[in-house]
């Protein structure tokens, strides 16, 4: 047995508002028609029925052998002009669909290629869940029964030499290939749709299949380095954290360095630059400063523009003071500043093996990543 899926991509969208023909728009990096044809990898053969315009945009559209057809001035005119393409072909079935749809999942492909063994044509459809009302003139004249009713999708699919025949007899404007099929007596089932495999019709649409893609969805990472030098004292102050130690950290602020990587990494997923540019170190208000004011401001920022912290990762780099007893209080501390679920946040330690600053004990140096999302 040999599958053709047909591709029927020749109307000009004019629903779908401004701009390009629907079907060229951009999904997610992809012409919505390549990502449609991508649905069908696995069937042997893909035929995509274009509008005449259209064929140069269809030349390099496409991965692998797909074979473009010119369309006709109906949707019944197109497919048949590729069901004539594919005459003498040895293909003995054929998905039909539109090329509008491009998250028809291998589920629906198959369930309808099921049925074809026992039926000439077979096709997906959802059942109807909303109440149906009759209206005139903004006002609800009755209502109509659901329990028949389906919500047609694509890929119908036939068997060829029957398909054709139906096509060749019963030329004209059909909103599908069912229609074309029933107007033959051709016995066509219901296979069960998928909620997934909308067509893209109007504008609004369009937001609804970037979100089913999960593009649109900004995600942005940045990171963050800082160091701070010992200094006489006895605590350091580690992501909001006072831990006794035998030195204090130098610093314009309370010199939490682990605080002011994190809020670095914040300032950069959002290319708004670094603590000294909003806390200038040469301005004496921010003398002695709290850290927590800074992850606080970078924290906001992110807020204001969109984004949440989804989560942070920040490394102390140092043989002194240790880490690991303060690092779930750390964490804690951290979330609570940035107002998020304390498992979203990391605080782990490393030496440096005595090399270096780090490891001659004269400083500490910090890391963090930060992934900010839009929500
Ligand atoms: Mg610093």
């Amino acid at each position: 047995m040999t599958t053709a899926a047909i591709i029927v991509a020749a109307g000009r969208g004019t629903r779908a508002g401004d701009g390009p023909p629907k079907q060229w728009r951009n999904l997610g990096g992809s012409p919505v028609l390549t990502r449609t044809a991508r649905c069908f990898g696995a069937i042997d053969r893909i035929v995509v029925v274009l509008h005449p315009d259209d064929m140069a945009l269809g030349i390099g559209a496409f991965e692998g052998g797909v074979t473009l057809i010119a369309g006709g001035a109906t949707r019944a005119a197109s497919v048949r002009n590729a069901l004539e393409a594919l005459d003498g072909s040895g293909v003995t079935r054929v998905l039909i669909h539109d090329g509008a749809r491009p998250f028809a999942t291998a589920g629906v492909v198959s369930r309808v290629l099921g049925a074809l063994a026992t039926a000439a044509g077979a096709a997906p459809a959802l059942p109807v869940s909303d109440a149906l009302w009759l209206g005139n003139a903004g006002r609800v004249s009755g209502v109509q029964a659901r329990d028949s009713l389906w919500r047609a999708q694509t890929p119908q699919g036939f068997r060829y030499e029957e398909i054709l025949a139906a096509h060749r007899a019963h030329p004209g404007g059909a909103a599908d290939d069912v229609e074309v099929a029933l107007a033959a007596g051709l016995h066509v089932a219901i296979v069960a749709g998928d909620e997934a495999n909308f067509k893209i019709t109007y504008a609004e649409d369009f937001a609804r299949a970037e979100k089913a893609l999960g593009a649109g969805m900004d995600v942005r990472v940045g990171n963050g380095f800082d160091v701070h030098a010992f200094t006489r004292g006895d605590h350091v102050m580690l992501c909001g954290v006072r831990v006794p130690h035998s030195r204090a950290l130098l610093g314009h602020s309370d010199a939490d360095v682990g605080m002011h990587a994190l809020t670095d990494a914040i300032y950069g997923a959002l290319a708004a630059g670094d603590i000294g540019r909003h806390f200038p170190p040469s301005d004496a208000q921010w003398k002695g400063a709290e850290s927590h004011i800074f992850l606080a401001h970078a924290t906001e920022m992110a807020r204001a523009r969109g984004y949440a912290v989804s989560n942070a990762d920040v490394t102390l780099i140092c043989e002194l003071p240790k880490i690991g007893p303060h690092a779930a209080a750390m964490a804690d501390e951290l979330a609570r500043i940035i107002g998020c679920g304390a498992d979203r946040i990391s605080v782990k330690a490393t030496t440096s093996e005595r090399l270096g600053f780090t490891g001659r004990k004269e400083g500490i140096a910090a890391m963090a990543t930060v992934t900010l999302v839009q929500g």
